[in-house]
């Protein structure tokens, strides 16, 4: 038995000294109680040979049993020895994965002091560069000095082993020094920055609090200035369609074109839209907050998916645009910054949604229902596809670089679905699967402010390319107002139906604490181009307060992480072992 203590407080662990490190094991009770007060999950079942560990950021440790190699993140290292399994419990170097996760063991006293190390990342960028500063604890810097061309800031309650000078000379900062002084259980860091001539400083919000980040600028005359407080939870970024001023619908042109009759509405300003599918094919939106300006129509159309098309102003404040389908076809409704686009598909479709809302302007967006009684699901012969690699699962994270998509109190959907996307690998590839993503950071697939469909395309290639078994989009939802809310799984070929459903189907017995807002059809590009099975999945709404509130929570990301692992296991069955040839 031994006592380690984390931020003042004490837990009892059963280790033991091995060699120079030391051995816990993965059942223990206090190591246990450890992992969950860092906010770390663990995957590992009997008779698996790898076990992860996976931190809040995220960042995953990864162990093999017997091999005394292991990888943190990007970085792969030697433990002090090779995990092992002995009488059904698994031994691990306790040491290395908290030196892994941020900490460096200190004995004092008899017990072990886990001493919070602070990393120091520079990224500079020609006269310009921002500091990053993190640690396992919450981090608050304080200026103590600011004189000639040094800053010094200093950091209680963590310790460093970093290297004491680092000479930069880039991006506005010669120097960094770095002391470390207290004691193993109040250790202090101060941190000076030597500046280039004529750089100035400023500290900069933190995405949370165990961030501490700087702005150096090369250019004029050196200042410090405090930061404005970090962006709070609740104001919601996120903006609303304005309905006072005067919208206007100005023009309404239709044509057949060879993917369907198209109808672009075009909007002066912020509107937002719903649009319902009746049972006898008819389907209309009306763009709400807008006045007609164009001619109201009511025409005969002979389009194949179409017999008319009317337009009218149906209230004071809202223009409808209804169509009569000639069957159960697909609208695609496309909103844009300029107004609404709408396709009607001239094929049947099998499911579809009978609703769905959303809005033009700035912030366009668009949702729909999910799809209910009244369609048939007639599953079509499925194409043959034959995966190249068939062990080999291609995710997507959503967004990226440029592209933030949707964004609410400091937190970006290109950020969350890398989160989960690499939370997700983690678990596939304990399973056996070879994992690739379109993107492992936080940049553009195809180039910085591309167009949406080289982007996309992009990822598509990554898919195609590699002749993956699966591909599987992660996304989180925006929404103009707050009520929309919950989970939704989009499909589009037939070959990606029961991919959809089996993914779905765990994510809505997950227990989530989302709404399960169906399987829905939607010619998502990602989804149509891809030649193997696909989904994107829609997690939860950053502008819902309680789905926001899920987001936040590490242990949330991880569960719909494993709840679409398990849905592709239910999919796919078991990966091929590694040359056995193509299932
Ligand atoms: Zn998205």
């Amino acid at each position: 038995m031994s006592q380690v203590v984390l931020e003042g407080q004490r837990i009892a662990i059963h280790a033991g000294a091995q060699g120079n490190d030391a051995v816990v094991g993965l059942h223990d009770v206090g190591f246990k109680t450890l992992l969950s007060r860092l906010g770390i999950s663990t995957t590992w079942g009997a008779g698996e040979r790898y076990i992860l560990f996976t931190t809040p950021e995220p960042k995953i440790i990864s162990f093999a049993l017997g091999d005394v190699r292991y990888d943190a993140g990007e970085v792969s290292g030697q433990a002090g020895f090779a995990p092992y399994e002995r009488g059904g419990e698994v031994y691990l170097p306790f040491y290395t994965l908290l030196r892994a996760v941020g900490f460096e063991p200190k004995i004092d006293g008899g017990e072990t002091i886990l001493q919070s190390q602070v990393e120091v990342d520079i990224q500079s960028r020609g006269q310009a560069a921002r500091v990053l500063m993190h640690a396992g604890v919450p981090l608050a810097g304080r200026l103590i000095a600011s004189s000639g061309n040094r800053i010094v800031y200093q950091f209680d309650g963590v310790g460093s082993t970093l290297e004491r000078t680092r000479r930069v000379h880039a991006g506005g900062i010669d120097e960094i020094r770095i002391e470390q002084s207290g004691s193993v259980r109040a250790p202090v860091t101060r941190v000076t920055f030597v500046l280039s001539d004529g750089a100035n400083a400023s500290e900069m919000p933190s995405e949370n609090n165990h961030d501490f980040q700087l702005a150096i600028n090369g250019g004029r005359g050196r200042q410090v200035a405090a930061a404005t407080a970090a962006p709070a939870p609740s104001p919601s970024p996120v903006e609303t369609a304005s309905p006072k001023s005067v919208v206007a619908v100005t023009a309404v042109d239709a044509a057949q074109s060879q993917d369907g009759f198209s109808v672009r509405i075009a909007v002066s300003g912020n509107a937002s839209f719903e649009w319902h599918r009746l049972l006898d094919n008819r389907w209309y939106v009306d763009i709400h907050g807008a006045t007609l300006q164009a001619p109201p129509r009511d025409e005969t159309q002979t389009a194949p998916s179409v017999t008319s098309l009317r337009v009218h102003q149906v209230s004071g404040d809202s223009v409808r645009v209804a169509l009569t389908l000639t069957g159960p076809k697909l609208v695609d409704v496309n909103p844009g910054a300029d107004g609404l686009t709408l396709l009607a598909h001239n094929e049947d479709d099998d499911m579809l949604a009978r609703s769905g809302s959303g809005s033009i302007g700035g912030n366009a967006v668009a949702t729909a229902a999910p799809t209910s009684e009244g369609w048939k699901f007639k599953p079509a012969p499925a194409k043959t596809y034959v995966p190249t690699n068939p062990r080999l699962i291609v995710l997507d994270p959503g967004h990226g670089g440029s592209d933030a998509g949707a964004q609410r109190g400091g937190l970006s959907e290109k950020t969350l679905t890398l989160d989960i996307s690499q939370r997700l690998r983690a678990l596939l590839i304990v399973r056996g699967w070879q994992v690739q993503l379109t993107r492992t950071t936080d940049i553009d697939v195809y180039a910085p402010n591309d167009s949406a469909k080289e982007e996309l395309q992009a990822r598509v290639d990554v898919a195609n390319n590699t002749g993956a078994r699966l591909f599987v989009s992660v996304h989180v939802n925006s929404f103009v107002n707050d009520a929309p809310n919950g989970t939704t799984t989009y499909y589009y070929k037939t070959e990606d139906r029961q991919l959809a459903q089996a993914v779905h189907d765990r994510l809505t017995s997950a227990n989530l604490g989302t709404k399960d807002d169906g399987i829905i059809k939607n010619n998502f590009y990602v989804v149509v181009h891809t030649a193997m099975p696909a989904i994107l999945i829609e997690t939860a709404f950053l502008s819902n307060p309680n789905d926001f509130a899920l987001l936040q929570s590490s242990a949330w990301l991880q569960r719909i992480a494993k709840a679409i692992a398990d849905g592709i296991g239910e999919y796919a069955g078991a990966p091929v072992a590694a040359g056995s040839g193509q299932r």
